[in-house]
């Protein structure tokens, strides 16, 4: 079996949750089990290691799992991209329409500075809207997303397309149609 299909064998599918008619991913049983998550972080280990970012971003919640723990391996320090109203210090914005309102995720102001090369990280991608928001953060504090990655794409919703549409690099491990 691949790393992949072993890191996709873990990942549960919850039905009609947190709705009736949505099939929610849950990436939990990747985290309880030792063995698959070290597969699943060495995964994106050796993905990154020759890259050498000068940070990880983490997408508020679960993208704070990973990305810490990749962080932490490479060698490098981790930003996290909260929802509105959890940091502390000076922080810019980004809205962005989800399927019935809108969402707001912000980062503090001194998280990056010009120039880095971060690597921003989710647990899923569904209609690429939270992943767009941070990237759009972290380039307005004038840093450069060199790829987004999640472990799951939606691909069904488009998300990920657009993502590459719009110019940013891309990595996910598993999909489910
Ligand atoms: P998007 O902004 O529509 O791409 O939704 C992605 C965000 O919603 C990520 O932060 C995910 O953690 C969360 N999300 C949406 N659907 C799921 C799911 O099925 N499983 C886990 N997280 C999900």
């Amino acid at each position: 079996m691949s790393p992949e299909q072993y890191i996709k064998a873990h990942i549960r599918t919850v039905s009609d949750w947190p709705e009736p008619g949505v099939q929610f991913r849950d990436i939990t049983p990747l985290l309880s089990n030792p063995r698959v998550f070290r597969v699943l972080i060495d995964q994106f280990v050796h993905r990154y290691f020759d890259v050498r970012p000068s940070a990880i971003a983490g997408l508020d919640a679960r993208g704070f799992i990973i990305g810490s723990v990749l962080a932490y391996e490479l060698n490098v320090g981790f930003v996290p991209i909260r929802k509105k109203g959890k940091l502390p210090f000076t922080t810019v914005e980004e809205s962005y329409e989800l399927e019935y309102g809108s969402a707001t995720v912000e980062i503090h102001t001194d998280a990056v500075k010009p120039g880095d090369r971060v690597v921003l990280i989710d647990d899923l991608i569904a209609t690429g809207g939270t992943m767009m928001a941070g990237r759009k953060l972290l380039e307005r504090l004038g840093a450069e997303v060199i790829e987004g990655a999640a472990i799951v794409d939606l691909p069904e919703l488009h998300g990920s397309q657009r993502l590459r549409d719009s110019g940013l690099p891309l990595f996910t491990m598993v999909s489910f149609e």
